[in-house]
């Protein structure tokens, strides 16, 4: 299969004749139920009308009303757990793909070029000067700062990395987010007016009080949930054990994928064992197979409770992934220079529902058995970006290290906001945009209060 070795962009997406067909079926429905579950609340029917009217640059410009990256959204939301589910057509078990026509509008928008969403015309802003702070510019970050400069605010966006874009860039890997569309997304958020500084770690380049004494009014922070979590095994800190995030973050951001044209390789063995079930297992287990290795995915719970996107299982399943269901790692073992030469790992079975409700996968005595493996890629969540909380004097967190909001997403702190995976734990992207554009609208209510 030529795809598993290279990092094209796997779903091509739809031509004009399929675009507009999948268009012309929407019902138009009177109360509109698919926009009760988009998260920014896009105008869906009336894209879809102007998409089934052969005019995708309107249909864009009618999704930019409420989401900024709709390129981004219509790749990697997962719309069957949201608008798409509320769908009326899904009684009939074919709800309009909606998720399709977002991404279509935006390829196809007015300048013909596939993958490079046109400028809108917006309506022009008057400008009030007032200076807000957003730190993090992952979807969160980026949604926040063009609501407000569309509200005429002078927005500086600090980012820790070299480029904008959180996990966008640094996480979901090229082939199912090409990085040219997050750019585009990203000049387009610029174009608005906001002002990006890259290589700026708040709490420690500059601190919360020297933004405030430095002009800004208000600060949002977005600094998502970038912390990997561990499984606390035996053999664990040995050489060739990478955390996804490292893993991800070498083959996207660091461009490890396009050695020996990039300087920054990522060193794996023949066999990947990938431990998780959730995107970004999958995202970790179909970049080690594009570098060339035998991938093993061992997750806990069965196919059917596997948190990641349906399309990504079906994908990696093409891609020739083994998966090993049931499976839970017990110790890496290592050779005698400390590397990694297998995983011993046991079965497991379903047991009573857990607090997820999703039955408790309970291990199953004596099971023991070794995986041959040099690489082993934990994938088992990831927990929110302690150093700005830590960093912050009197900010409250909760005990899983979310930073706590009121119902406006002001945390503890007059006149600082938080909002996307820094305050839920890792979530999705259109829900951290959705928090992003509320906080928005709350940051600029809680300046004209104060002004
Ligand atoms: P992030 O995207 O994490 O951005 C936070 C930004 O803040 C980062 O750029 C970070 O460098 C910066 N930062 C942190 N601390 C500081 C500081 N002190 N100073 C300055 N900058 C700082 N969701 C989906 O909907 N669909 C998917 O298919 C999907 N796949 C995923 C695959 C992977 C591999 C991962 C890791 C996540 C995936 N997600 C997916 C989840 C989604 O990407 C996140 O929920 C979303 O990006 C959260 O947005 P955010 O803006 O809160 O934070
Ligand atoms: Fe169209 Fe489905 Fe929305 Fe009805 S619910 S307007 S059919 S997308």
């Amino acid at each position: 299969m030529q795809r598993i070795k290279d990092f094209f962009e796997v779903a091509l997406g739809l031509d004009e004749e399929s675009a507009r067909l999948e268009a012309s079926r929407c019902l138009q429905c009177k109360n509109k139920p698919c926009v009760k579950g988009c998260p920014v609340g896009i105008d869906i029917p009336s894209f879809i009308s102007l998409i089934k009217e052969g005019k995708p640059g309107e249909a864009l410009e009618k999704i930019k009303e409420k989401n900024f990256l709709p390129a981004v959204c219509g790749r990697v939301c997962p719309q069957e757990d949201q608008c798409e589910a509320m769908c009326v057509l899904n009684s009939k078990k074919i709800p309009i793909n909606i998720g399709a026509l977002e991404r279509y509008a935006a390829d196809h928008a007015a300048d013909g070029r596939r993958s490079i969403p046109a400028a809108v015309n917006r309506k022009p802003i008057t400008a009030n000067h007032n200076k807000v702070a957003v730190v993090g510019s992952g979807p969160a970050g980026l949604t926040c700062a063009a609501e407000l400069a569309g509200l005429g605010y002078k927005v500086v966006l600090f980012e820790s990395l070299h480029i904008p874009g959180g996990v966008l860039v640094y996480g979901i890997p090229e082939f199912r987010l090409p990085k040219e569309i997050v750019r585009a997304e990203v000049e387009y958020i610029k174009s608005l007016g906001v002002e990006v500084r890259m290589n700026i770690l708040i709490g420690k380049t500059f601190t919360l009080d020297e933004l405030f004494k430095d002009g800004f009014l208000a600060v949002f922070v977005a600094t998502g949930a970038g912390l990997p979590n561990f499984l606390g095994v035996e053999g664990e800190n040995a050489a060739g054990v990478y955390s996804a995030n490292e893993f991800l973050t070498r083959v996207n951001l660091m461009k490890a994928y396009d050695f020996p044209r990039t300087a920054t390789p990522v060193k794996i063995g023949a066999t990947v064992v990938v431990v998780g079930g959730g995107n970004v297992a999958l995202d970790s287990a179909r970049c080690a197979r594009r570098l060339g290795a035998r991938v093993i995915l061992v997750y806990r719970r069965t196919e059917a409770q596997m948190p990641a996107r349906r399309e990504e299982v079906e994908n990696a399943k093409e891609e020739g992934i083994e998966f090993m269901f049931l499976t839970a790692p017990k110790k890496i073992l290592t050779d005698e220079r400390g590397c990694v030469n297998a995983m011993e790992a046991l079965k497991m079975e379903l047991g009573a529902p857990d607090e997820s409700l999703r039955p408790r996968p309970v291990l199953i005595k004596g099971s023991d058995f070794l995986i041959d493996c040099q690489t082993v890629i934990i994938a088992i969540g990831q927990s929110p970006n302690p150093l700005l909380p830590k960093a912050i004097k009197g900010l409250e967190t909760t005990p899983r290290n979310t930073i706590k909001v009121d119902e406006n997403f002001m945390t503890s702190l007059d006149g600082v906001f938080a909002g996307g995976d820094i305050i839920t734990g890792a979530d999705t992207v259109i829900s951290a945009m959705g928090a992003g554009k509320k906080a928005a609208l709350e940051i600029d209510k809680y300046l004209r209060t104060k002004n």
